[in-house]
């Protein structure tokens, strides 16, 4: 599943292949993967006849804003994607393409370009927003995105809550963007047990979390996020973190600090992976 280093990756390669480009022409394959229509048809909801101006992101949810100051949110869910293509798209469409839009040069009306939306799984989807500010109001419903993540505001966050720490930070209303991958990739470095029960944690060891979600939330964005399964930018291009992965899919081999075996459990029904000994 994309999370915050995947769906940024996503942003910066869709900023910069559509923000300036007029959707000539949008069509909504599955009309059960658009919701939020208020009343506008689903071309004009897909930003028909709009500039995109600008891409958006919190967590891990994208909004595409147009020049009326209308928005499109998308969610990548599982499997979703997003793909711009240089040429117009030619019939038949890629299996499971839910949305495709014709962009086209503002001024000139030349084609430029043709995005799609695909989603095999679809839990992800898109939603229709009158206005920008709309956008703003369902996401203040999550937590701080992850990229913000100071000591601070995750004590503040954690407040209370005696959930293990791992089922605290994959909770979009904690913080929005991290899921299992850099959960447990943050946990590692910060030391912590992901069963850890959050409000027996020291306040150290709160900061600490904090710093090392940032930390390696900024490493995966500069390798272009984790291609795990088939998880591409909208230009096609795979993320190199997995590589970089300590603990993530490792289960059963050697800690790459203290070489003894990385354990594999479940928190929060997802598996997650630990070591024993340089986790507490
Ligand atoms: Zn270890």
């Amino acid at each position: 599943m994309p999370e915050l280093p995947e769906v940024e990756s996503v942003r910066r390669s869709l900023s910069h292949l559509v923000v300036g480009l007029r959707v000539a022409r949008a069509t909504l394959a599955r009309p059960d993967m658009l919701s939020g229509q208020d009343a506008a048809p689903a071309a004009e909801a897909l930003l028909q006849g709009r500039t995109i101006t600008r891409i958006d992101r919190h967590g891990k949810n994208l909004a595409l804003i147009a020049s009326d100051n209308r928005a499109l949110g998308v969610h990548l869910g599982m499997t979703g994607r997003l793909s711009v293509l240089p040429a117009p798209l030619n019939p038949p469409l890629a299996p499971h393409t839910h949305a495709c839009w014709s962009l086209a040069h503002p001024r000139s009306g030349v084609p430029a370009a043709s995005m799609t939306f695909q989603d095999p799984r679809r839990f992800g989807g898109m939603v229709a927003y009158a206005t920008h500010e709309a956008v703003g109001q369902a996401w203040a419903q999550l937590g701080p995105d992850a990229l913000e993540t100071t000591p601070e505001i995750l004590a503040a966050q954690l407040a209370g809550t005696r959930r293990a720490i791992k089922a605290a930070l994959l909770d979009q209303r904690v913080i929005a963007g991290v899921g299992n991958i850099y959960a447990d990739e943050a946990l590692f470095r910060a030391g912590v047990a992901p069963m850890h029960p959050s409000d027996r944690l020291r306040r150290g060891s709160v900061g600490l979390i904090a710093q090392k979600v940032v930390e390696v939330l900024r490493e995966a964005i500069d390798a272009g996020g984790s291609s795990v399964r088939d998880y591409l930018d909208a230009a096609g291009q795979p993320g190199s973190y997995a590589r970089s992965h300590a603990v993530y899919g490792r289960a059963g081999e050697p800690c790459l600090r203290c070489g003894r075996t990385l354990l594999s459990c479940l928190v929060s029904q997802r598996t997650t992976v630990w070591c024993r000994s340089c986790q507490r």
